[in-house]
């Protein structure tokens, strides 16, 4: 965690010198010692600081400078740090205009120079005053910070996206988050630009691309070398597992991602049935395993990067890559896995990622506090997506064509879903069409039994139901079955 910062201005560089050498001797354990002579400085800094996410605990400002009063200066940088302590240091001559400005503007306290000793005159007030503020503050998160609207499908790419690649993030409502709002103004970003994306170093993106935005957190785009083993297209549970194997076996391997790893399992809540977690283990959890063991095995992992192509030419094998990259490898191993099939409701391609989500039942859970949500899918994935809204939201619902979970669902989850009060599930229903102003708010069900319809309040609608291949991309010859899957092993003996 950063330490919080005592920030210190003075035009006269010895009186600076001598202050910031007793501030430091006494705390600088615990603060951070910033100072600077010219206080219109002192304030760009604090722009630059209030941006990275840094937080001022104190100020202590000397009164009389050539380009505005300490008390002048004290004020602007409240303007940044409200809550911070700040102290006048003033000669005694002006120690009548220190009173009245601790009246006017509320100073919290002034000190006369010379502070000699400072046990005696300095650290007894900086000692109370730093307590007194300690006791109200709350650490700042330190990492990256994304202010956007909750409904932009654009926010959802990138919480998703950061979520997948194991990127903690704290996330800024802007329109309830004071602190998202603040930062929006503070750097004059438009509210049309939003999505932003503010980075630890206190650089920011608007409206970013996730590659940008995974470039910036330190994730590798660019392979490092041009002939590689064994190349791994698709970073899910097989992928890894390739990653792992390719690595362990001394094989020079580069595993490709194009979202992040993990895969289908990534994405969810809770697996149960994984060899070796006897109590389970969420996605995120196994991806973050599966990463680091595969990683320690000397692999070499892109993400997020995409492969676009394969040529055959002689013995090798060529990868041309989204960005263009090309890479050689003596094998490859496709694990590309499946993408979710499309709902095929009324205007669901409206409000995708504005209340919809195929899958990523966990980056969007907290927004389903306390109101009534739609999982549309029988399969074991929406069932532990329903588990796990269950947590938030008042009630959900889980829509299914049959009439009950019996011949889709595993029995454990069934179980888990007859005990849970909050869960209750739609037989022998569709939903047809969904509305909605900016965002998803109501959707229509049909019970295709009786052909009775109804519009119901949905603050959320989360989609499970099954998937396509994702193989379209390869056009070398490759034996694929009638629906698009990599015929292997046996399957082959029938071409
Ligand atoms: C929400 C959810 C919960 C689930 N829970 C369970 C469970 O509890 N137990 C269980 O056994 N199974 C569960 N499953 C199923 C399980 O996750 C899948 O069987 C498993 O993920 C399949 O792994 P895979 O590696 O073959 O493919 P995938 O997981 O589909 O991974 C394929 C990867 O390849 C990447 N990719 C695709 N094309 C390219 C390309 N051209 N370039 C680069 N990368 C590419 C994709 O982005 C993806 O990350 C669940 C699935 C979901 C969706």
């Amino acid at each position: 965690m950063k330490k919080p910062i005592i920030f210190l201005v003075d035009d006269d560089p010895s009186v600076l010198k001598s202050v910031a050498r007793d501030v430091k001797s006494a705390y600088r354990k615990e603060y951070r010692i910033m100072s600077t002579q010219s206080a219109v400085e002192g304030l760009e800094y604090l722009k630059e600081l209030k941006t990275k996410g840094e937080t001022v605990a104190l100020f202590l400002s000397d009164q009389r400078m050539p380009e505005m009063l300490g008390v002048e200066f004290l004020e602007k940088a409240k303007e940044f740090y409200p809550e911070a302590k700040r102290i006048l240091l003033t000669a005694y001559s002006d120690t009548e205009a220190a009173i009245k400005a601790i009246n006017e503007v509320q100073l919290d306290y002034y000190l006369l120079k010379p502070w000699n000793p400072p046990e005696e005159k300095l650290y007894p007030v900086l000692n109370d005053q730093l307590d007194e503020w300690n006791s109200n503050y709350i650490p700042d998160f330190d990492g990256i910070k994304i202010v956007g609207y909750q409904w932009s499908p654009k926010s959802h790419e990138i919480k998703d996206f950061l979520a997948g690649n194991l990127v903690p993030y704290q996330w800024l409502d802007f329109e309830t988050s004071e602190k998202g709002q603040e930062l929006i103004e503070l750097n004059n970003i438009s509210s049309k630009d939003l999505p932003a994306v503010f980075f630890e170093d206190g650089s920011y993106l608007t409206n970013p691309e996730t590659k940008d935005v995974g470039a910036k957190s330190g994730m590798s785009v660019e392979a490092k070398q041009k002939m590689y083993d064994v190349a791994v297209v698709g970073a899910g549970p097989a992928g890894l597992a390739a990653g792992v194997y390719g690595g362990s076996e001394g094989l020079n391997t580069l595993l490709i991602e194009k979202r992040a790893p993990g895969g289908q399992a990534g994405t969810s809540s809770r697996i149960e049935n994984y060899l070796g977690f006897p109590n389970g283990l969420s996605g995120a959890d196994l991806s973050r395993r599966a990463i680091t063991q595969a990683t320690r095995f000397g692999i070499e992992f892109l993400s997020p990067q995409e492969v676009k192509s394969i040529e055959i030419k002689d013995h090798y094998k060529i990868l041309t890559l989204k960005d263009g990259a090309v890479v050689n490898a003596k094998a490859i191993i496709i694990t590309s896995g499946v993408d979710y099939r499309k709902h095929p409701a009324k205007r669901i391609d409206e409000f995708t990622g504005a209340g919809i989500y195929y899958g990523a039942a966990t980056t969007e859970a907290n927004a389903c506090q306390d109101q009534d949500i739609y999982i549309v899918g029988g399969g074991n994935s929406a069932g532990q997506a329903a588990m796990y809204l269950s947590k938030f939201a008042k009630n959900v619902y889980i829509v299914i064509r049959k009439p009950d979970l019996s011949s889709s669902m595993s029995q454990y989850l069934i179980d888990q879903i007859g005990g849970t009060s909050n869960i209750h599930v739609l037989g022998n229903t569709e939903i047809t069409e969904v509305s909605g102003e900016e965002k998803l708010q109501k959707v229509k069900l049909k019970n295709n039994q009786t052909e009775n319809e109804e519009r119901k309040d949905a603050a959320a609608l989360f989609i499970f139901i099954g998937a396509k291949p994702m193989t379209d991309w390869l056009d070398i010859e490759v034996i694929k079955d009638k629906r698009g899957f990599l015929e292997t092993g046996p399957a082959l003996i029938r071409y």
